[in-house]
């Protein structure tokens, strides 16, 4: 497993492999061939279906210069070596300088075809959860001390930044209004669902909508090309945020703590990003959402203090019930059903922390089975439901 720190990246939204992924690609592009004098870049599968709701092409010429970037949706082709592949090509005096295939594999990682990639080293020796939770118990610690074993120095600013981060969008989020871009008519919600004053309101319905306001305004920076932390990715980038900072400002929460609740959640992510996918193009929105919603739990069950074990159970619950779950973003832009399934997650994480704790020593799955199972059945789900917008909601609606 590599480090955390290839998991939470800040970034501008809406898509961390379809707006980071190819961003990241151009500039390597640009930095080991110098500036050309022309680029033709073609996107491929995922990236040409849904990339213009996605702002693909707008970050593409934002970073290789617009008025010399000429960027073509190819829906055509269909054997791809990745959902998301993309061809960069550079010009200079009218002849072909290089040309790279890039895939962008998700969370804002790529890998160039035919090139010695870099790849980020392996700083975990474990690959699995029962082998994670035997070296725990073994030397009595928790997750969050097993992920600052591995990730060395550093580990507890870059976090720190992390969450700075998080807590910014949501900030920014809460403060903003009007329409989201894209063309789809989306009002942000996330001022209204915070600041509205509802008569005799039940405790538990203002928590839920003060959790679901928080999601709504990461998620809705995200839609709008702000700048998000990917957790795990883009589209889920604000389960994570809500259930923190909520948890935080509700129980009086240290900064440390919320920072161990980060490394908790950084491990299960970094787990299902190694094992399965993170990538709604490769395994459907179960890769995102559900994802964020598993890694949420554990942290939450962290914040709770629960066992190692109890914590492995809020994360499989998270990902067997999130089993399936499609992406078919309307226009192809990360809005609806997006911005709304972030809150719904959130709320869920929260919710299966009780199962957790009461239940973990009667359960069946295993975290590692649902992983599996996760990962099994992203790639039996229709390409349709797979970031293309061809079918589900993106299809019936008018
Ligand atoms: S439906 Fe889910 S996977 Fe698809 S773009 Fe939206 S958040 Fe990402």
């Amino acid at each position: 497993m590599k480090s955390i720190r290839e998991l939470y990246k800040i970034g501008r939204g809406p898509s961390s492999s379809h707006t980071m992924g190819p961003e990241k690609a151009c500039r390597l592009f640009e930095k080991e061939n110098g500036v050309c004098d022309e680029y033709k870049v073609t996107l491929f599968g995922s990236l040409s279906a849904t990339g213009k709701g996605h702002l693909t092409d707008k970050i593409i010429r934002e970073t290789l210069g617009e008025d010399k970037t000429e960027v073509v949706f190819d829906c055509e082709k269909t054997r791809l070596s990745h959902p998301n592949t993309m061809l960069i090509e550079g010009f200079k005096n009218g002849v072909l300088k290089d040309k790279w295939e890039v895939l962008s594999v998700g969370g804002g990682a790529i890998k160039v075809k035919g090139k010695n990639n870099i790849a980020p080293i392996d700083v975990y020796p474990h690959k699995s959860f029962e082998e994670i939770k035997e070296f725990c118990l073994l030397n009595r610690i928790k997750l969050w001390q097993y992920a600052e074993i591995f990730e060395g120095d550093g580990f507890w600013d870059y976090l720190s930044e992390i969450w700075q981060a998080m807590k910014a969008c949501v900030e920014r989020g809460l403060k903003a209004s009007g329409v989201l871009p894209g063309g789809l008519n989306t009002q942000r919600k996330a001022k209204t669902l915070r600041e509205q004053y509802v008569l005799n309101e039940n405790p538990e319905i203002r928590d839920n909508r003060t959790v679901c306001s928080y999601a709504y305004a990461c998620a809705e920076e995200n839609a709008s090309g702000g700048v998000v932390v990917t957790a795990p990715t883009c589209g889920s980038c604000g389960v994570i945020p809500a259930v923190f900072k909520f948890l935080q400002e509700r129980n009086d929460v240290p900064e440390q703590e919320i920072l161990k609740a980060l490394a908790t959640a950084g491990v299960i992510g970094n787990l299902i990003k190694t094992n399965a996918s993170i990538s709604g193009a490769e395994c459907g929105c179960q890769a995102e959402i559900g994802v964020a919603c598993s890694m949420a739990s554990a942290g939450v069950a962290q914040l709770y203090d629960m066992s190692v074990d109890q914590i492995e159970y809020a994360s499989e619950i998270a990902i067997e019930h999130h089993l399936g779950l499609t992406c078919d973003p309307i226009c192809g832009l990360v809005q609806i059903p997006c911005i709304e399934r972030n809150a719904v997650a959130a709320l869920r994480a929260i919710n299966e922390v009780t199962l957790a704790e009461f239940l973990s020593d009667s359960r069946k799955i295993s975290l590692d089975m649902a992983i599996k199972t996760m990962y099994d059945t992203g790639k039996d789900i229709s390409g349709k439901y797979r970031e293309t917008s061809k079918g589900g909601l993106a299809k019936l609606y008018n």
